[in-house]
């Protein structure tokens, strides 16, 4: 058990807060862990399950004393917390942020932040379906990737100690420049979700057209896409806004894509259908390789693991 951060606060204790909490504690990683969140109610059941050695009103509050101050709210909501909490940072203290966009969350925190702290963004490649206080868990990030995106001129140190407190975690951290961080994550999170939101939008349309038969025949390509669709609203509203350019740029190609596909099947192609198909079988088999995914065959009957990727 090593300290590494004297005190640490966690502004907005949803899931990502709160498995960052629970690893701290795990770990003794932390002197001191001491939460807020916006609504006296998540306050009030963070207090009730002990997801901090402390739970204040106020941001601005939260982060006196603090060593390390960790956002974990939507994007959207970066910078007026941001606002809130820049006169009380302590001098020397390093900032960090876990938004699933960086290029905006840099140029809207940066800004409001005073000399005397580090800021180094991040980004934990894990998640659920799942929100609130009650969601996290300690084994959340472990053998998943965190990207930091310390922008030129980041304090190395800084750097190099949150480095620690992720790879404590479990995590796998990479560095990435931010502009490439947001089209790496419009092609294998961001976009993808906003197919799922599509597809069961299309499927509800239809539901009304066939009763139940979309839920009760559910098979499994459709029940993968309504986990994904259960995501957050406020948390995917923000990321779309915020990696507006990147997302357009591989929406763009996947609706050409759709359209090859979409003319195959008219014109009997199954050569077409079938290398397409070949190729991205491949994908898939790099992704167990790279022990992100197992191949365990799961039929849906709850054999999911409990740090499936929402990310
Ligand atoms: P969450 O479980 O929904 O929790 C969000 C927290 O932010 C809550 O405590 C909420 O407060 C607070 N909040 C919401 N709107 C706010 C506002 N306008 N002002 C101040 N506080 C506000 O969210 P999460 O999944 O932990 O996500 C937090 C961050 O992590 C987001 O930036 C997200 O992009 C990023 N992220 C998420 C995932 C994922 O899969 N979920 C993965 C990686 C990164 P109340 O409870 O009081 O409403």
């Amino acid at each position: 058990m090593t300290v590494i951060y004297e005190r640490v606060a966690l502004i907005g204790l949803g899931l990502i807060a709160g498995s960052m909490a629970l690893a701290m504690r795990r770990g003794g990683l932390a002197g001191e862990i001491v939460g807020t969140a916006r609504s006296a109610e998540t306050r009030t059941i963070a207090q009730e399950i002990g997801l901090c050695d402390r739970i204040v009103e106020t941001a601005a509050e939260a982060v006196e004393g603090a060593d390390l101050v960790v956002l974990c709210v939507p994007v959207g909501a970066m910078g007026a917390v941001t606002g809130q909490i820049a006169p009380h940072l302590a001098r020397g203290a390093t900032v960090t942020d876990v938004g699933s966009v960086k290029k905006d969350v840099i140029a809207t925190v940066g800004p409001l932040l005073p000399d005397h702290v580090a800021f180094v963004p991040g980004h934990p490649l894990a998640g659920t379906e799942h929100s609130g206080p009650r969601s996290g868990f300690a084994e959340l990030f472990e053998n998943r990737y965190l990207i930091l995106t310390p922008p030129e001129g980041t304090d190395k140190e800084a750097t190099l100690k949150l480095r620690a407190l992720w790879e404590a975690f479990g995590a796998l951290v990479e560095e990435m420049d931010a502009d490439h961080h947001d089209l790496v994550l419009a092609v294998t999170s961001h976009a993808p979700h906003l197919i799922a939101y599509t597809m069961v939008g299309v499927a509800d349309d239809l539901r009304r057209v066939t009763d139940s038969e979309v839920i009760r025949y559910s098979a499994a390509g459709f029940r993968d896409f309504t986990r994904i669709a259960a995501s957050d609203p406020t948390m995917w509203r923000d990321v779309f806004l915020s990696n507006k350019e990147a997302t357009l740029e591989i929406l763009g190609r996947f609706t050409e894509e759709l359209f090859a596909l979409q003319r195959a099947i008219r014109q009997g192609d199954g050569d077409h259908l079938f290398d397409y198909f070949t190729r991205t079988r491949a994908i898939r088999r790099g992704i167990i390789e790279a022990g992100q995914d197992t191949d365990a065959p799961d039929f849906g009957r709850g054999a999911r693991r409990k740090g499936e990727a929402a990310e």
